[in-house]
């Protein structure tokens, strides 16, 4: 614990990965565990974990990169956190994001700009940018992060390390701020894919605290680990290869694909027809649950109060108005207008019928195939600070992956190869619960 302080210390200048770093908290557990004795039976005992600033952490500050929670100082654990605490991890910090998760660059932060692990006048994708790029740069071994369209494979991508979105209700939401409840999911940041596995292991499990969480046992995700992958049968969706994909992330994936054929596996063309309709939707779904979730944030229950009100409707204003940053208003505006009585049939009823059809293409092609590979995102990481990108061109790069997590399903990222000397990531997405298809078909390729 010490050492890994003293790395990220040294590191952090250049990353700035972390919103807060848990000095003191950290070296006090590593004693804890100094006293009983490491546990040669658990991989965890000890071992530094950084934990996305989104993640309740009990009376360590958790502020969603927003200043509307700078100074909230959670009561409880999350789920994940507890699960994690019992075998005896080292919390040794809270990593940057986007704001309430918004974004895909880690800019919306209202701290700071955290840089790309290979290259630190590039952004580290987002919104768990500070995660991987904490695990990317070498700070940690392992990281969580939450992805609601993207926000752990983009970056896993972006950074080249692995990044696994799990299954909708494999791993509890509890303790995790809500961004659009439907489709938020805990997940983990490693370097390799047996790290990865073994992190889910650990976190994933029912929990009557989130209705969603699923009741299904827990494989050890680490036993399946073989090499062999002959015979697997993988689709990749010809639309995963078109709109706007960069000629070097689409080559660098063609040659991944070459490799699991010499792997044994088969590899087929099929499509996804309505994927390109996902990015439309999930800003018009994900927006209206934000609007929702984010209600609470109001001046009086939660976080930062704004002075000088005449009366309680002006408290609110004025605390949302100072508290909430442009990306997070945008949203909540949007959601608001898609939620409007008179608006509503046309914009949030047809996301959801969007939604389904989105479901069902990915059920289609599950009839016939194990597994489902692209790219995690059509570009490789962009410039930090670049005006030129509008929001609009922004949601573009989600396209990838936000249909995954309107079908609930489990998507990994895993490093490809290079382009442009950046990091392409090789997206993995399996049926749901099958996260142990995708942990097999990455280990062989690794
Ligand atoms: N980039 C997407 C957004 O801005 C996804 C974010 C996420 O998965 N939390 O909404």
């Amino acid at each position: 614990t010490k050492a890994t302080l003293e790395n990220i210390h040294a590191t952090e200048p250049d990353v700035d990965a972390f919103i807060s770093v848990n000095d003191e908290g950290a070296l006090a557990q590593a004693k804890a565990v100094d006293a009983k004795g490491i546990d040669a039976d658990n991989l965890f005992s000890g071992m530094p974990i950084a934990i996305k600033d989104n993640i309740l952490t009990k009376n360590i500050t958790t502020t969603a990169a927003s200043k509307m929670l700078e100074n909230f100082k959670p009561i409880f654990d999350a789920t994940v956190m507890e699960k994690l605490n019992a075998k005896d991890i080292v919390m040794i910090g809270k990593t940057n994001m986007d704001e309430f998760a918004m974004g895909s660059t880690t800019e919306t932060s209202y701290f700071k700009s955290t840089k790309n692990a290979w290259d630190h006048t590039k952004v580290p994708g987002g919104s768990s940018g500070g995660s991987a790029a904490a695990v990317a740069s070498g700070e940690v071994i392992a990281a969580l992060g939450s992805d609601t369209g993207g926000s752990i494979r983009q970056p896993a991508s972006f950074n080249g390390i692995v990044g696994l979105k799990p299954t909708y209700g494999r791993v509890s939401r509890w303790g995790l701020i809500a961004f659009g409840s439907s489709l938020d999911q805990i997940g983990q940041f490693t370097r390799t894919v047996k790290d990865n596995a073994a992190v889910l292991s650990a976190i994933a499990g029912h929990d009557d605290r989130d209705q969603t969480s699923s009741a299904r046992e827990v494989p050890d995700f680490t036993a399946g680990l073989t090499g062999d992958i002959k015979g697997m049968k993988i689709a990749l969706p010809k639309e995963y290869l078109e709109e706007g994909v960069d000629e070097g992330v689409k080559t660098t994936i063609l040659a991944a694909v070459e490799q699991f054929k010499a792997l044994g596996a088969t590899v087929e063309e099929v499509s996804l027809p309505h994927s390109k309709y996902g990015v439309a939707a999930y800003y018009i779904i994900g927006s209206s649950e934000a609007s929702s979730n984010l209600q609470r944030f109001d001046g009086i229950r939660y976080g930062y109060r704004a002075q000088g009100a005449k009366n309680l409707d002006d408290l609110y204003i004025k605390s949302r108005s100072e508290g909430f940053g442009d990306e997070v208003k945008r949203r909540i505006m949007l959601g608001t207008f898609s939620l409007s009585a008179g608006t509503y049939d046309k914009f949030f009823k047809k996301a959801a019928q969007v939604r389904t059809l989105i479901i069902q293409d990915f059920e289609n092609v599950f009839k016939d195939y194990d597994l489902i590979m692209g790219p995690t995102a059509p570009t490789v990481a962009f410039t930090l600070n670049d005006e030129t990108k509008d929001p609009k061109a922004m949601y573009m790069n989600d396209v990838l992956t936000i249909p995954v997590n309107f079908a609930g399903l489990p998507g990994m990222s895993l490093n490809a190869g290079f382009s442009e000397g950046m990091p392409v990531g090789l997206q993995l997405i399996a049926n749901k619960f099958d996260e142990a298809t995708i942990y097999k078909a990455a280990y062989a390729f690794e």
